[in-house]
């Protein structure tokens, strides 16, 4: 097991824009974490685990795995572990062969090869399938041999690259549980990247959240939910996606947040620090927080559609100054067009600067 540890990392593909597709990075993945790479499309994610497994230049700044700088060592030399959204199978070969490929580039003894392809084989619930071709293969069973073959060097570094994109819904569930376990049981530091949050959510132990190239938030699943420290991570953790108010709070019969250009009032529950009144900022709430009851009046949110989830609805509001949605169980006493005072404890809120950072 290893430390890694990225220093200030940047990458410029075009040296004549100069634009940079990953903007000072530092991060450190320490002996055994799993880390989550998140961030929507084009953020840099690839660029970045590239660089890390040597199959890219580092523009600038310093990548150490432990002490030793590793910028310009071989991509052969780092013993890394690498899986793939695409699973890069050689279609040519069995299951087995795939596995083994390699050891027997380094030039392991056939017997060794054979003893550790079945051990994997058999952890991983390959062992009837060692003769298929990738072809003959489910797209669970390929991204299973994948992973067997980053596995079978015993890596310092496991890399993901978005490695279930390609996987059906429930498949991808499935997966997700079943790498979790490898990398509970061989223990590897490993960086995975995603672009589904709730992937993140549920396997990293540190997230490194990503956008336009450059590091946004570094912190827990619990803590990146609890306090996303601007609008970008706010609205790209959650879902649905947080809701976004500018205004103002007012103090009135209750303590309200009126919402900008209109007159339309969240009743606050709690209170609020005395420096917040009288400047506009962004309020967000997640629609789980949002609680609303049924007003005998025109003015307020109606509600214009109720999204039946089984367990639990998703009820959109709207008037002509802003949409929102609200996370509930399911209950009938309400309909669309029912109008309703929405509500939020002051704890539960999250307060943005009109620059997007979170207010602390
Ligand atoms: P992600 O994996 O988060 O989707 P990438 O790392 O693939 O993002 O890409 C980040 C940015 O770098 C994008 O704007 C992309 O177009 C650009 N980029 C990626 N690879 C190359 C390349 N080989 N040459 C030029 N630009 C690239
Ligand atoms: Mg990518």
């Amino acid at each position: 097991m290893i430390n890694l540890n990225l220093k200030n990392i940047s990458k410029v593909y075009n040296k004549v824009t100069n634009q940079k597709a990953v903007d000072n990075v530092s991060f450190e993945a320490n002996k055994g974490q799993f880390i989550v790479l998140l961030g929507p499309s084009g953020c840099g994610k690839s660029s970045l685990l590239r660089m890390i497994a040597g199959l890219e230049d580092i523009s600038s700044g310093e990548l150490y795995f432990d002490d030793k700088l590793m910028n310009n060592i071989s991509p052969d030399k780092r013993n890394i572990g690498m899986v793939f959204q695409n699973y890069a199978l050689y279609p040519h070969l069995s299951v087995y062969d795939n596995i083994a490929f390699p050891l027997k580039i380094v030039k392991i003894s056939k017997s060794e090869i054979k003893k550790r392809v079945i051990e994997i084989a058999d952890s991983i619930g390959l062992i009837d399938l060692l003769e298929r071709k990738p072809k003959e293969l489910s797209g669970g069973q390929r991204q299973r041999v994948a992973l067997a073959r980053a596995l079978i060097r015993k890596p310092d570094v496991f890399l993901f690259d978005e490695p279930l994109s390609n996987l059906d819904a429930k498949l991808r569930v499935q997966m997700r549980t079943e790498i979790i376990n490898i990398h509970k049981s061989a223990g590897t530091t490993s960086i995975y990247v995603t672009h589904d949050q709730t992937e993140a959510m549920t396997m990293g132990d540190i997230l490194v959240i990503l956008n336009k190239g450059r590091i946004q938030q570094i912190d827990t699943p619990h803590n990146v939910y609890k306090c996303p420290i601007n609008i970008f991570v706010a609205g790209f953790i959650g879902s649905p996606q947080m809701n976004f108010f500018n205004g103002y709070f007012v103090q009135q019969d209750n303590l309200y947040f009126l919402v900008k250009d209109s007159d339309l009032m969240i009743r606050i529950i709690g209170n609020i620090e005395d420096t917040l009144f009288n400047k506009e900022i962004i309020l967000g709430i997640r629609p789980e927080h949002l609680n609303f009851e049924i007003l005998n009046s025109n003015n307020g949110f109606r509600i214009t559609n109720i999204e039946f989830m089984g367990y639990e609805q998703i009820l959109h509001f709207s008037s002509s100054h802003c949409i929102c949605t609200a996370r509930t169980e399911v209950n009938h006493s309400y309909h669309i067009g029912s109008i309703v005072q929405l509500s939020v404890e002051s704890n539960l809120m999250h307060k943005f600067g009109l620059d997007e950072q979170r207010i602390i």
